[in-house]
């Protein structure tokens, strides 16, 4: 049975999550979305509020399931009996940092491998941050993230 946890801060998941995570489900097992919930970090959507927007985009994905950890993803990674680790690679620019994380991540646990997956060329520019962005601003944001996700970003920029 081939775990294979996929970390992110998820803030919000977006279309380009969703490919990743779709794509990657045909490929392993089972895959579990993790979700950050670093205290340092700035979040726009709290760590439960993430939980259930990614969970309701998985939702059909029957090998797919969604956990929140705080701490250091290697150590979810031996928690739970998991040897890989998934990223998704917009383009060069992320390989670079994603390239120094997972040599990070294996220094920390050389029994982990990261694998990396190249994006669909549709969401190649798709970023969470961005997105926050263009929503502020009252930008159309429906191709870029689910409906769930949409609706809970107006939610959120109105309520604030
Ligand atoms: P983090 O803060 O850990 O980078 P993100 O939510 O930004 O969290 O990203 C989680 C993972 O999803 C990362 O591997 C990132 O490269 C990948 N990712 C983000 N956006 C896309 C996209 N549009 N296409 C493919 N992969 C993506």
């Amino acid at each position: 049975m081939q775990n294979v946890l996929f970390p992110g801060s998820f803030d919000p998941p977006t279309n380009g999550h969703l490919n990743i995570i779709q794509r990657a489900s045909k490929l392993f097992d089972r895959i579990v979305i993790v979700i950050a919930a670093n205290p340092e970090k700035q979040c726009l959507f709290s760590a439960h509020e993430r939980h259930e927007l990614i969970s309701a985009m998985v939702a059909g994905l029957e090998n797919v399931q969604v956990q929140i950890w705080e701490g250091l993803i290697v150590d979810f990674a031996a928690k739970i009996g998991s040897k890989i680790i998934l990223r998704g690679v917009r383009a060069l620019y992320d390989f670079e940092y994603e390239f120094e994380l997972s040599v990070i991540n294996r220094t920390l646990n050389p029994g982990v491998e990261t694998v990396f997956l190249p994006t669909d060329q549709k969401y190649s520019v798709l970023r969470s941050s961005a997105i926050k962005e263009a929503a502020l601003f009252g930008g159309d944001i429906s191709r870029m993230v689910p409906a769930n996700v949409e609706k809970a970003l107006k939610a959120k920029i109105q309520g604030s």
